[in-house]
């Protein structure tokens, strides 16, 4: 299977608390974070890990988060996302000036910035810049887009199944139990009366919409699912 690549994410924040949350917020969605909390060294990671995104606040010791993204434009076009508590309107101003994809006034609501957050690495994805599609075979998954092709064809997966597929082929072969599908997925709770035969027949319904792919989910007798590389 071609590289997975998760979108990489570069949070540069000075409050540690915060910079925790963000961090957990972020790899909890998926995404491969990188944190640093002064100016010099988010300019430092950004150049080392070349990250698909940067969440940075302004207000930062040693470098402020503008004067980061300064020189980081000199060499990199890598969408940015500017946290601040700032409301003025030349702050604003002067982040856009210098390129920032967004802008998010703290306090913030973190469903609202991982929506944002998913905006600007979608934009990004389409003038071509981020990265976070796996092809194997005829399969072709882009993960930004939420699109499955069999053969250049477009199928239509129901949430969950796409859910499923996406963590079977983050799994990368490994095989996956189904109470850990089942609890990722359903956030299983005995009380709802959902037995791991929901997983079996949703794996149905996924194998039937891969259609000639369907074999690269591999049944692992009594006990789970894995996908199968080329
Ligand atoms: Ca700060």
């Amino acid at each position: 299977m071609s590289k997975a690549a998760k979108p990489s994410l570069l949070v540069v924040e000075d409050e540690k608390d915060l910079a925790y949350v963000l961090a957990s917020l972020f790899k909890k969605e998926g995404y491969t974070v990188h944190v640093a909390r002064d100016g010099k060294a988010g300019l430092k990671l950004a150049r080392a890990h070349k990250p698909d995104l940067v969440v940075t606040d302004v207000m930062l010791p040693l470098m402020d988060g503008h004067e980061m993204i300064r020189q980081l434009r000199v060499e990199s076009k890598v969408p940015v996302l500017f946290l601040t508590a700032k409301r003025d309107e030349a702050d604003r101003v002067r982040g856009f000036q210098l390129g920032a994809d967004d802008y998010i006034t703290k306090p913030f609501s973190m469903r609202e910035l991982v929506a944002r957050v998913r905006a600007v690495l979608r934009r990004a994805g389409r003038a071509g810049e981020a990265q976070y599609s796996v092809r194997a075979g005829g399969l072709e998954i882009d993960f930004a887009r939420h699109e499955v092709r069999v053969n250049g064809k477009p199928k239509h997966l129901a949430p969950r199944e796409f859910q499923l597929l996406k963590l079977l082929i983050e799994a990368n072969g490994h095989v996956l139990s189904r109470e850990e599908l089942l609890k990722t997925i359903w956030g299983y709770d005995e009380s709802l009366g959902i037995s791991t035969r929901t997983v079996d027949q949703h794996v149905a319904r996924l194998r039937r919409s891969l259609a000639s792919e369907r074999k690269r989910i591999v049944t692992v007798k009594n006990f789970g699912y894995r996908i199968k590389a080329p």
